[in-house]
């Protein structure tokens, strides 16, 4: 289960969509999902689901060198030649997990928006919080998620901000099947992994990853 937890490989999961894989476990309550909402002219499609570590891997790298824009806390890109090793690697990981960090590795979590909403508004959807807030595209499939997404047996794990993992109005997470993976965490099986791994960062990552763990992967932010 090490492997899977990491995110290096993953035997239970189903396609959905054309380009989606979700954990079998989760399919059938994501369809009850879909389907209920779209009961009230609300559209819960797929953003991104099951994720690789190799995956998180390129969009860490590729942020940690400029190829892809770090964001600051309000979603807008940050000049990244001002920042420490240090700054860069938290404000990476305030919008993007560590490789073998990912919820998305388990099949269990993915971020959603609804398509139709967003095509008739018009806007290049860039997956940012103010889509998900009045006035926003998405902000009807938000307040819907509010209210209904627990009878699913789904949550928001990243909800509330409290110094680690940005607000995200969008991701889910099944919570019962979540919770077999978040159990399985370790801080030491991961430093392990990412020793072993092309991540670009890797001696400032090692060297804080005791407190990168406790504040962004189990999102318990700086309140310690
Ligand atoms: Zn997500």
């Amino acid at each position: 289960m090490t492997a899977t937890w990491l995110g290096i490989e993953h035997n239970d999961l189903v396609p959905i969509e054309a380009n989606h894989q979700l954990h079998q476990d989760v399919l059938p309550d994501f369809e009850a999902m879909q389907k209920a909402a779209l009961e009230q002219g609300i559209n819960v499609n797929l953003v991104s689901s099951y994720r690789t570590f190799d995956k998180q891997l390129s969009i860490w790298n590729r942020k940690w060198c400029g190829e892809l824009p770090i964001l600051d806390m309000q979603g807008k890109p940050t000049a990244i030649d001002l920042l420490s090793d240090q700054q860069k690697m938290h404000a990476i990981l305030t919008w993007s997990a560590l490789p073998g960090t990912s919820r998305h590795h388990w099949g269990t979590d993915f971020d959603v928006y609804d398509r139709q909403a967003v095509l008739n508004s018009g806007i290049s959807f860039e997956l940012v919080d103010e889509e998900y807030r009045p006035g926003g595209p998405c902000a009807e499939l938000a307040d819907w998620l509010t209210h209904h997404a627990h009878q699913f047996g789904f949550f928001r794990p990243f909800e509330t901000y409290r110094g680690g993992v940005a607000c995200e109005l969008w991701h889910l997470s099944h919570r019962t099947t979540a919770m077999q993976y978040e159990k399985l965490r370790s801080c030491e099986q991961l430093a392990a992994k990412l020793s072993s791994s092309q991540i670009a960062g890797k001696s400032t990552v090692l060297a804080h990853i005791e407190s990168v763990y406790h504040r962004y992967v189990l999102n318990q932010g700086t309140s310690l």
